[in-house]
C-alpha cells in the first residue's frame, strides 16, 4: 500500500520513535509546530476518522492510552497538551492514515480556525 505512515511502521522510511507497542506507534513529527509535537498512529491502516469501524474501537482506546503514556514520557503530562485529529479536506488532513497530533510544551492559545460568526 502506498501510504507514508505504513512505510514508517514497516521501517521502510525512518522515524524517531517515542513509544511503540504491537498496536500503536508514537513518533516525532518531521515538521513540529510546538516544542512537543508527536504523531500517534495505529499500526492498522485506517485512512481517516470516517473509516473507523466498530471493530476498531478498542484500538482507538489504545491510541489514547499511548498518547497519555507519550505525554508522560515527554514530560508534558502535568503542564498539559492537545490531542488533535484532522479529518478530510476542511480538516486539512494531508496524510490519509489515521493519526492524532499530540502537542504541548508551551501555552498553545485559543483554538484557531473558528471564524467569529461561527464561534
Ligand atoms: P495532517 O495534516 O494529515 O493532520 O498531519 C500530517 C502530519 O504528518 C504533518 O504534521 C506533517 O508534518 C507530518 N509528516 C508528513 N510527512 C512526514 C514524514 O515523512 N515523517 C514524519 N515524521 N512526519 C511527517
Ligand atoms: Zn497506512
Amino acid at each position: 500500500m502506498d501510504c507514508l505512515f505504513c512505510k514508517i511502521i514497516e521501517g521502510d522510511l525512518p522515524s524517531t520513535k517515542v513509544l511503540e507497542n504491537d498496536k500503536v506507534l508514537v513518533f516525532q513529527n518531521i515538521n513540529p509546530e510546538a516544542p512537543v509535537h508527536v504523531l500517534v498512529i495505529p499500526k492498522k491502516h485506517i485512512a481517516s476518522m470516517n473509516d473507523i469501524e466498530d471493530e476498531d474501537l478498542l484500538l482507538i482506546g489504545e491510541m489514547h492510552k499511548a498518547a497519555k503514556e507519550a505525554a508522560a514520557k515527554l514530560g508534558i503530562d502535568e503542564s498539559g497538551y492537545r490531542l488533535i485529529n484532522n479529518c478530510g479536506k476542511d480538516g486539512m488532513q494531508t496524510v490519509f492514515h489515521l493519526h492524532y497530533h499530540l502537542m504541548g510544551g508551551k501555552r498553545l492559545g485559543a483554538l484557531t480556525g473558528i471564524s467569529p460568526e461561527h464561534a
